[in-house]
């Protein structure tokens, strides 16, 4: 199966992601955690992406494009893959088309988690991350097992420099004028599926499910 997941930063993309890829043993890729990896480790791409996420500004296509060509040819993509936070672009949409074509493959589904904007400032500001394993927390709705420890490999828990509230707003005018037209994209090319994100975490995965189930039959 190979899925992309849309939706605006804070809907719920990483959270799903995380279980979509356990049940359906696709592998779970994020550039946004790709990036954070790197800030951590301080490499050249590292302090290249830092420069523009700090800023709540996407990093530049040709980075990111590039990026995932590389992650793509994976031996563990072969038979599918789940992409959390790319494309966002439209022309980052196409470089995926043309890197897909050219392996005679093609995207099952662009999966949008729909939530309006007045949901998002609270998800994001009380978002709490793993920067081991990418795992996303939330202080009130999604809280860790052990206040500040990740349940899934114990590393400490953090904030991401991006979530504060300025740089929120900034990456939200950002989706509306950047990514937001992937959907009219993918729409046109009737590929897009749609679930509510406003619901509850299992409530939205079971919903993701029954799309991704009757794509898998
Ligand atoms: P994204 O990857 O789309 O930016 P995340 O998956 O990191 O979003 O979720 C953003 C924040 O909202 C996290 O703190 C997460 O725990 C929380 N969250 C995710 N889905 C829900 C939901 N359905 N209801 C309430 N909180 C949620
Ligand atoms: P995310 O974890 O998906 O919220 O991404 C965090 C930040 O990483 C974004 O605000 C962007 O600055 C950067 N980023 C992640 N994915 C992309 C992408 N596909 N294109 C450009 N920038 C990206």
């Amino acid at each position: 199966m190979r899925i992309i997941l849309l939706g605006p930063p804070g809907a719920g993309k990483g959270t799903q992601a995380k279980s979509i890829s356990n049940k359906f043993a696709i592998p779970h890729i994020s550039t946004g955690d790709i990036f954070r990896k790197n800030i951590s480790e301080k490499t050249p791409l590292g302090i290249e992406a830092k420069k523009h996420i700090d800023k709540g500004h996407l990093v530049p296509d040709q980075l990111t494009i590039d990026l995932i060509k590389d992650r793509l040819n994976n031996e563990d993509c072969k038979n599918g893959f789940l992409l959390d936070g790319y494309p966002r672009t439209v022309n980052q949409g196409e470089a995926l088309k043309t890197l897909l074509d050219e392996k005679g493959h093609s995207l099952d589904t662009a999966l949008l988690i729909e939530i309006p904007r007045e949901f998002i400032l609270n998800r994001m500001t009380g978002r709490r991350v793993c920067l081991t394993c990418g795992a996303s927390y939330h202080i009130k709705f999604n809280p860790s097992k052990v206040d500040g420890k990740c349940d899934v490999c114990g590393s400490e828990l953090v904030q991401r420099a991006d979530d504060a509230e300025e740089t929120v707003s900034e990456r939200l005018d950002i989706y509306e004028a950047q990514t937001q037209p992937l959907i009219r994209y993918y729409d046109d090319k009737k590929l897009l599926s749609v679930v509510d994100g406003t619901k509850a975490i299992d409530s939205v995965f079971e919903s993701v499910c029954g799309i991704l189930g009757e794509i898998e039959e």
